[in-house]
């Protein structure tokens, strides 16, 4: 398995400077990972409640302990900030959140609420599986609106954007540190 590019990153995620690594990694790959649900539209809609929720960073969490933490928290970081700007959008058509086949069905208004409580919900979980110590939030925090910035301009092309995935991300950090005081 010394080949398995898994095993590879599992080896570079042994120390501190690897999991920090890993971390920015995971939160790049995972900020477009939402929309993967494109290439299934056969059996999920766009905006599909599987891919538009902490399903896959919580199977990256609970499958892949072999990474260490710093992927399990980037993955959560980058889902939380394409949840929050998704949430933006009007709840209808693409813009909600939908059931798999055989159902088919949107969430409808509630799509909103959907987004923003599992991107909430999952910044806080970013910082919240990172190892004690104020220096490995700090750096999630600054990473986080690095990423907030540049998904909600580029991405978005929205100032909208920009200040609800950063405010989302700060509001991850905050809850962290109102529950656990450094
Ligand atoms: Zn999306």
């Amino acid at each position: 398995m010394s080949g398995d590019p898994l095993d590879w990153l599992g080896r570079l995620g042994l120390s501190a400077p690897g999991q920090a690594a890993l971390f920015v990694l995971a939160v790049l790959v995972f900020l477009p990972a939402p929309d993967v649900d494109f290439l299934l539209l056969r059996l999920l809609h766009h905006r599909s409640i599987l891919t538009h929720s902490l399903l896959l960073p919580v199977l990256v969490w609970l499958l892949l302990p072999g990474l260490g933490p710093g992927a399990a928290a980037g993955a959560f970081l980058g889902v939380a900030i394409h949840l929050a700007a998704d949430a933006l959008s009007p709840p209808r058509g693409y813009g909600a959140v939908w059931w798999p086949e055989p159902f088919q069905s949107s969430l409808g208004r509630w799509s909103t609420l959907w987004l923003l409580g599992n991107a909430a919900l999952g910044a806080y979980l970013a910082f919240a599986v990172l190892p004690v110590g104020e220096g490995w939030r700090m750096l999630a925090l600054g990473v986080g609106l690095v990423a907030a910035l540049g998904y909600g301009a580029v991405n978005e092309r929205s100032v909208l954007a920009v200040l609800v995935c950063g405010g989302i991300v700060a509001a991850g950090w905050w809850a962290h540190r109102w529950w656990h005081p450094p």
